[in-house]
Order: structure tokens, then C-alpha cells, then sequence
């Protein structure tokens, strides 16, 4: 069932954005053509018309045929192929996206907000068929373009600049990345602290990854003077600490993570663990664990706490702990370690299959949502795969993978 145009609008913002310019582009070549009318078919007001209600429906296949007879037709409607050009790459057809916007560049009669558009889509296109380097050059040709307006230049630099970094993310090439975020700064006062600190920490795992433990931390000092609140920045450098034997060190690091964004904390844990075992120090992490669950209430604080207590003082502690954390702040987490802590009756059969069902369905559960798109996984991506926004996936509230430590 069609829909009416003010509905169409009201739940398709973007759809409405992208027809704008087709509007105005018939609206004038109607216009323009009015007087002498040289194809009835390539003229009739009702195919744009036609054109732009199956894009409301959501029928591409048509518009797309009603849009490249007309685009074929009168070859001086520059707007309306950009639109074609951009329609085609959205359905995955990036060669003849590709053709469309290489022959637009390819004219004499171009201005220059036409020119930046074309090299821009072309960039997209480029981009989308996953030819990085040509799709660089394209971005790259777009940021030197010489334009009269300054108001135009500035403004396409900062797209090209955005379109370069995500090339440079794509290609894992992080100087790139880093000197463009840099540029970008320079040249509009946008500011990317996060996504400037992250590709720091890039390039500190990758020296991490081949033993450059001192190369490492000079990039890990950069994310932190980029970005102060990197708490990715801070378990490297814990890391790094931890494998040059320096644990007091490293707890400096793991507990600035706290300071920063205590959600965070749950990828500190095993670290915290591990460096107070070594430092001979289980009392004041038992300590600080209270505190944390105190302050913050993630069950995942509580499920660590009640297994250390058990493995460092005595399951009874640990079952009075977790019993009370049960009746206060109940979750599926919390009652599975309260199963695991309580003595089970004599000939009991139920709590084995409880614990093994238990265990089944958090592995097939994911642990980390991104809070931007929902994307959910079992393992912590820095970058959302789906999004492709930095440091927004965190641990779900109540399900958790980790499992008891041995
Ligand atoms: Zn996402």
C-alpha cells in the first residue's frame, strides 16, 4: 500500500533528504524543457513523479529504471546523476555506481560545489568496493582542490578529512589516521580525543605484539596526552608493567582505570587479581571489592568478590556474601555463583544439571553490547564492527561469560 507523501517524510528523514535534490533537479529541468517538449515520454511530468513514489515505497529496482531512462536521456542533469550514482552504490552496484561518477568527473561543465560533490561520491564508491588506495587518492584530490568560496572549501576539507580517516581505519593505517585527525583539528577545530588516543593504542599493540615493550608505552603516553580518560591506555600500560615484573606499577595503572570509567573495570579484574596474588596483597583487593560493589553494584563485581573470598579465606564467607547479594540485587549471574558456592544436599542430581544448563546458556549469550548500534559479541571490540564507533561497547549488566578461575 503506498504510502502518502507526509507519511513517507515522517518516517523516512533520510529518504527525504536524498529526494530533495532530485525535486529540484526535475523541477528545473521541467522548467527548462517546457517550451519544446522533445520526447513525450522523457518529458511527462508524471514519471518523475513515478520515479520518486517508488523511492518512497521503498522500490528501488523502479526508481532506479525510471531514474537511469531519464538521467540517459538528458545527460546534463548533473544532479540527478549524482543521486543515480549514489542510489546505484547504496544497492551494492559499486562498478556502475563507480562508471556514473567517473564519467560526471570526467565533463567540462562542472562547478565547483558539483566537482567536490562528484569526487566525493567517487571517494564512497571507491571506498564501498573496497578499493582503498583509489578512494584515498580521490579524498586526497578533494582536500587540494583549489575552490573560490571559502565557506566550500572548508566544508568539503572536513568531509574529505572524515572520509581519509575512516579510509585509514579501514587500511589499519594508524599514522595516517592520527596525522588526519590532526589536520582536521587544524583546519575546523573538530577535536577526536577518543578515536586520537585509540589509534595510539593501535600502534602500541602492535609494538606489544612484536616485544617493543618501551616503544609501546611512548605510544600509550601519547593516547593518554590525547585522551586522559584512554582507560584502554591504561591496561596496556599495566600490561607492559606486569611483563617487566613491575606489579606495583601496573596497580597504579589498573586502579587509574577505576578513576576513569569504572565500567571499565571489569576488563581490570583478572589483572587486579593476578598483581595483588604477586604482591602479597589479597586483603586490600578483598577491601576494594567490597568498596566497588558498594559503589558501582555490577553483579560481575559481586561474582569476583564471592569467588576470591572463596579461593582466598573460606566458602562460607563467600556463600554469606553471594546469599546476600541473591536477596538484594538478584540476576542470572549471581544465583549461578550461588550454586556453585552452596553445599549441595546429599544425592542431589538437580544442582549439577542446573550448574551445566546455567553454563550453556552463557555460552550462547554475548557480553559486550555496543551502546551506540546494539551490536552484541562475545569478545570486546575497542571499534564497534558494526558501527564503526570507538569505545562504545561494554559489558551487559547481568550475563557475563567468565568463568570461575581455576
Ligand atoms: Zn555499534
Amino acid at each position: 500500500m503506498p504510502l502518502g507523501l507526509a507519511d513517507s517524510l515522517a518516517v523516512l528523514p533520510g529518504l527525504f533528504w536524498l529526494l530533495l535534490p532530485i525535486a529540484a533537479a526535475s523541477g528545473w529541468w521541467l522548467a527548462r524543457h517546457a517550451s519544446h517538449q522533445p520526447d513525450r515520454e522523457h518529458t511527462d511530468p508524471s514519471n518523475y513523479v513515478k520515479g520518486l513514489n517508488y523511492l518512497l515505497d521503498d522500490q528501488t529496482d523502479q526508481a532506479l529504471e525510471v531514474l537511469t531512462r531519464l538521467t540517459d536521456a538528458h545527460r546534463e542533469t548533473i544532479d540527478s546523476q549524482l543521486i543515480l550514482g549514489n542510489l546505484l552504490r547504496r544497492r551494492g552496484e559499486t562498478d556502475r555506481a563507480i562508471y556514473v561518477h567517473h564519467s560526471l568527473l570526467n565533463r567540462a561543465n562542472l562547478n565547483d560545489a558539483q566537482r567536490q560533490r562528484a569526487l566525493l561520491e567517487l571517494g564512497e564508491d571507491y571506498t564501498a568496493a573496497g578499493l582503498l588506495d583509489r578512494a584515498e587518492e580521490l579524498f586526497q584530490r578533494l582536500l587540494d582542490l583549489p575552490v573560490q568560496q571559502d565557506y566550500q572549501r572548508v566544508e568539503y576539507q572536513a568531509l574529505a578529512l572524515h572520509k581519509l580517516i575512516r579510509v585509514y581505519e579501514q587500511g589499519k593505517e594508524w599514522p595516517q589516521a592520527l596525522a588526519h585527525c590532526d589536520r582536521l583539528e587544524q583546519t575546523t577545530g573538530q577535536i577526536r580525543r577518543t578515536e586520537a588516543a585509540q589509534y595510539c593504542c593501535e600502534l602500541a599493540q602492535q609494538a606489544y605484539r612484536h616485544q617493543q615493550l618501551d616503544t609501546a608505552m611512548q605510544h600509550l603516553n601519547r593516547a593518554v596526552q590525547r585522551n586522559t580518560a584512554c582507560t584502554r591506555a591504561y591496561l596496556l600500560q599495566a600490561q607492559v608493567a606486569i611483563d617487566q615484573s613491575a606489579d606495583h606499577t601496573a596497580l597504579t595503572y589498573l586502579y587509574a582505570v577505576e578513576h576513569h570509567n569504572p565500567l571499565r573495570l571489569y576488563e581490570a579484574l583478572d589483572a587486579l587479581t593476578a598483581c595483588h596474588e604477586r604482591t602479597a596483597t589479597p586483603q586490600v583487593f578483598i577491601d576494594w571489592l567490597y568498596g566497588a560493589y558498594e559503589r558501582y553494584g555490577f553483579s560481575w563485581l559481586a561474582v569476583h568478590l564471592a569467588r576470591y573470598l572463596a579461593a582466598q579465606q573460606d566458602t562460607t564467607t563467600a556463600l554469606d556474601f553471594i546469599t546476600q547479594v541473591l536477596d538484594t540485587q538478584p540476576s542470572f549471574v549471581v544465583l549461578r555463583t550461588w550454586l556453585e558456592l552452596r553445599e549441595p544436599p546429599v544425592n542431589d542430581d538437580i544442582t549439577p544439571r542446573l550448574l551445566r544448563v546455567s553454563q550453556q546458556l552463557l555460552d550462547a549469550t554475548a557480553c559486550y553490547q555496543c551502546n551506540q548500534c546494539g551490536f552484541t559479541s562475545k569478545v570486546l571490540h575497542w571499534q564497534c564492527p558494526s558501527c564503526t564507533r570507538w569505545e562504545t561497547l561494554y559489558p551487559l549488566p547481568d550475563l557475563t561469560c567468565r568463568t570461575p578461575q581455576s
